[in-house]
């Protein structure tokens, strides 16, 4: 039983570190949040020992009593949660639930569609080096001059190249898609409707947003970013296709799940059914809207920052930089040190390669959890634009931030 500190000095120094940087920053990276303690100490605890291949109550291992009752409980809440006939809690990650409902609806060489990454799309959309872009014939599509996904380009290619499947979600896409007219589309032309609302789930489970669930064949998601708890994946079907999910998840793609991390889930959907809940998903929407506004305003524009799509009705905002002095990195850089991180992206129609970008995306959801307030966006939004206009007060900038991080503490105790 010897403790962290005293077996491994130099893993438990590192993190002690994270720690106190995750304390003393803001974090805004759209796809990261907080954890609740008790959605750790559930990751942290005994199940990780367990193998448990195999589905409740048809494994293929003994003792399974336990870890049986944890991912019942698991699968029913999401059910609830997201009005779902089916839920398969065992994707490791978003990547592998993406992977394993592809694996359970296609064959290689089929068609499927998906947003453009530089648009706003995922990797396992159809990326060309991802698995996705190397198993399947990938037709793009993308965002219209206005920012917004262009609809008729989704049906125009649809008809033209006959997909099996279309993917809706994105992974930096700062409104909300129209699932009903994805569905139309998808039906009219014989392809399943996968949506990947890993971004959005929380504002789903808070009912911030449309549900996607009765539109699409199959919704995967994360279960880390607006959801609230530990990395991991979960797809949710229709109860027609429950048995090819699964058996693409169990034997297809994985082998014994991470029970422990199912737990955690668990535990995670507890909270995201709460008040509480929809209470901290109000305030990382209004957060994003402040920020956005702010960011559109005449002084920063002038430093040549704007928002893409003119604001935000989700967790993120896209900052444009085309016509600012910095690029990407150097905007990501330059907020990291006045203790602010977030990251830089690839906008439609990039003059930067990816490694550079002319974007960045701004997320709300970590700093909602820790309690937020519209007062503290506000602040928040004008130490960005501060911080991105040519004369910046870096010190000055940096006190601002560290008062709001201790206004606000995280995991007070640890
Ligand atoms: N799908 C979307 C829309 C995402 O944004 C992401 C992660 O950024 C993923 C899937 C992949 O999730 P993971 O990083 O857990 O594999």
């Amino acid at each position: 039983n010897t403790p962290l500190h005293e077996l491994d000095p130099d893993v438990a120094a590192a993190v002690d570190a994270e720690l106190r940087r995750q304390q003393n920053t803001l974090e805004m990276i759209a796809s990261e949040n907080f954890a609740p303690v008790a959605v750790m100490e559930a990751q942290g605890s005994v199940l990780t020992n367990k193998y448990a291949e195999g589905y409740p109550g048809r494994r293929y291992y003994g003792g399974c009593e336990h870890v049986d009752v944890v991912e019942q409980i698991a699968i029913d809440r999401i059910k609830e949660l997201f009005g779902a006939e089916h839920a398969n809690v065992q994707p490791h990650s978003g990547a592998q639930a993406n992977a394993a409902a592809m694996f359970a609806l296609l064959k290689p060489g089929d068609t499927i569609m998906g947003l453009n990454l530089a648009h706003g799309g995922h990797l396992t959309h159809g990326m060309k080096i991802n698995f996705s872009g190397k198993l399947y014939n990938v037709v793009a599509y993308h965002v219209d001059d206005s920012g917004i996904v262009d609809m008729a380009e989704v049906e125009r290619l649809a008809k033209e190249s006959k997909p099996k499947l279309i993917v809706a979600g994105w992974s930096a896409y700062p409104r909300q898609l129209d699932f009903a007219a994805f569905r139309r589309i998808a039906d009219e032309v014989g392809a399943y409707l996968m949506v990947d609302m890993a971004h959005f789930a929380g504002l789903v489970a808070a009912g911030l947003h449309p549900n996607p669930v009765p539109h699409a064949h199959v919704v995967t998601t994360t279960t880390h970013k607006t959801l609230g708890g530990p990395r991991g994946g979960v797809i949710l079907c229709t109860a027609e296709l429950a048995k090819k999910i699964n058996s693409a998840v169990f034997p297809g793609q994985q082998g014994g799940p991470l029970e422990h991390v199912i737990a955690a889930k668990a535990v995670s959907f507890k909270v995201a059914a709460s008040e509480e809940f929809k209470e901290r998903q109000r305030r990382t929407l209004e957060g994003s809207k402040i920020i956005a506004e702010r960011l559109v305003q005449r002084d920063v524009t002038e430093a040549g920052v704007s928002v893409l799509s003119g604001g935000t009705d989700v967790h993120l905002v896209l900052v444009d930089l085309r016509n600012s002095e910095l690029d990407g990195q150097q905007a990501e850089d330059r907020l990291h040190e006045v203790g602010i991180t977030v990251n830089r992206n690839a906008i439609p129609n990039d003059p930067r390669p990816p490694m550079v970008t002319s974007g960045l995306r701004i997320g709300t959801p970590a700093l909602a959890t820790r309690g937020f307030q519209a007062e503290d966006f506000t602040e928040v939004a004008d130490i960005i634009a501060e911080t991105l206009k040519p004369s910046y007060d870096a010190d000055a900038l940096k006190a601002r931030v560290t008062a709001l991080a201790a206004k606000h503490p995280l995991y007070p105790g640890l």
